[in-house]
């Protein structure tokens, strides 16, 4: 056989390559910026086959070297171990923070994020006042563990002084404050809040969330900065229905364990989190984060709860000398207050979760006249919300007195707290946004009782001062 034969033999071998490649309909992207090969250039292949283009291979190891995003740590661990680099993620950047934070100690420049400077804790009830009505207990007690928590960072900074932490559990009636307490809180602080539900939670590896995923919630709050996430606050809500059940013979993967699974969180450990997902698994990047100075609060409504408390007051005043009537507690209001970790215990919360709680504050039911001011007093009650959009077509909107206490009575009923005002009052306003701006002559708005209880129209004042019913046939007929 001579050269030729060989040629032929090679031929159909090019063939096949050719057409594979034609059969390739889709151009390779860069991993990273999506950018089809043609036009972001050749590109590198990695480990774990990710290819991705020079610009971002170099825009990720500038980022890497320093050290703050916790995306591109976790995704390039892989590409710097094929070239021979140490990785960045886990105990590599907790080095290099440690080695930041010995610098801040020599007084060199920390570049890291310092926490923040927090007011005296009367300022910070001054400003929870401007916005969250009543709970004046609840108010001062968090105003003194925020205080005191930040307090405790400044001084592990500056000098190792160890104060224990202050996590705070919030019990109260739903729709009383609690998210919105801590919501206005971290505003006024500014620092990243997560808020998430104890109910989506479950035991790592089952259909639910990890627990770490409140961190990875606060991680996206801090846009991935984690020294700026690991100063945070996260909110959980619902706590009270991770309580133990009781009498169930199968695996309480959504209750008793999601608090074993809390439990290292709310002492302060170091946690991997995944960046961006709520569950781990190998496509996910991840990320480590120290809770050492999250501030956690957990809020209930603990519905049952009160029935407790009044079983153990009821037994304690029925024994002695000071024996007193059966029935002493049954119609005490606001029986909360009286919770104790005992009480919690009974009603199913595992006492080194409770352990790791040490502020309890409770949020008292919202009355009439409290509903009627979170209407119209808070920096932004919803009233002065409506009034501004109004404002905005030169129009004056006003309430009756009463008509704001019929619609604080409407939201009483509903018992979902200060939640339901929003919605009764839409329903009233949604004519008068609709018709107002129809007619260029009305000057002021008066919303009564009548129009309320839909007998009647809201008073109008045309702006050469004249009053008519505009809307009534409308409001009337509805
Ligand atoms: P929960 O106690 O169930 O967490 P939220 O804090 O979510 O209740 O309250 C729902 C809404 O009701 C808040 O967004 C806020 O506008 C309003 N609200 C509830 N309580 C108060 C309060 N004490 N003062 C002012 N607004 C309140």
């Amino acid at each position: 056989m001579g050269e030729d034969n060989k040629d032929e033999m090679q031929k159909p071998e090019q063939g096949s390559g050719e057409s594979e490649t034609k059969k390739r309909e889709v151009e390779d992207c860069c991993y990273l910026c999506r950018r089809p090969e043609s036009i972001a250039g050749k590109l590198i292949q990695l480990p774990q086959n990710i290819r991705v283009c020079r610009e971002c291979l170099q825009k990720s190891i500038d980022m890497l070297e320093s050290g703050n995003n916790p995306l591109f740590s976790g995704m390039m661990d892989p590409m710097l171990f094929s070239f021979g680099m140490p990785p960045m993620g886990g105990k590599n950047r907790q080095k290099a923070k440690e080695e930041k934070g010995k610098k801040a100690g020599a007084g060199e420049e920390a570049g890291g994020a310092m926490p923040p400077k927090v007011p005296a804790p009367h300022r910070i009830k001054a400003e929870l006042d401007e916005y969250v009505i009543g709970q004046e207990q609840a108010k001062k007690a968090v105003a003194v563990a925020v205080y005191n928590h930040y307090k405790r960072i400044r001084a592990d900074v500056l000098d190792g002084v160890e104060i224990e932490k202050s996590n705070i559990l919030m019990l109260g009636p739903t729709g009383s404050g609690k998210t919105y307490m801590v919501q206005t809180l971290a505003k006024l602080l500014d620092v990243p809040l997560a808020v998430t539900d104890a109910t989506s939670l479950t035991e790592a590896g089952y259909i639910g969330d990890d627990v770490e995923s409140v961190l990875s919630k606060l991680l996206a709050a801090a846009d991935n900065d984690i020294e700026k996430a690991e100063m945070g606050i996260v909110f959980i809500d619902e706590i009270d229905k991770i309580a133990k059940k009781r009498n169930t013979n199968s695996r309480d993967v959504s209750g008793e364990a999601v608090q074993q699974g809390l439990l290292k969180l709310l002492e302060g450990a170091d946690v991997e989190v995944p960046v961006g997902a709520t569950s781990k698994n190998a496509m996910v990047p991840m990320t480590t984060v120290s809770t050492r100075n999250i501030l956690f609060i957990c809020g209930g409504a603990f519905s049952g709860l009160e029935k407790v408390i009044k079983e153990r007051l009821n037994k304690a005043s029925a024994i002695g000398f000071s024996a007193d009537l059966k029935d002493k507690y049954d119609q005490e209001k606001d029986i909360l207050k009286r919770a104790t970790a005992e009480d919690l215990r009974e009603f199913g919360m595992i006492p080194e979760f409770l352990g790791r709680l040490p502020v309890i504050c409770t949020l008292e039911d919202l009355s009439r006249d409290m509903l009627v001011s979170i209407l119209t007093k808070p920096k932004n009650a919803i009233i002065k919300q409506y009034k501004k959009l109004l404002a905005m077509d030169e129009v004056e909107l006003c309430f009756e007195q009463e008509a704001l206490e019929l619609i604080a009575e409407r939201a009483l009923e509903k018992k979902t707290g200060a939640r339901a005002l929003r919605a009764i009052l839409e329903e009233f306003m949604l004519d008068i946004m609709y018709e107002i701006p129809k007619d260029e002559t009305i000057g002021r708005v008066t919303i009564t009782r009548d129009y309320i209880e839909q007998k009647g129209a809201p008073g109008i004042e045309l702006r050469s001062g004249s009053v008519r019913a505009l809307i009534g046939q409308n409001a009337a007929g509805r």
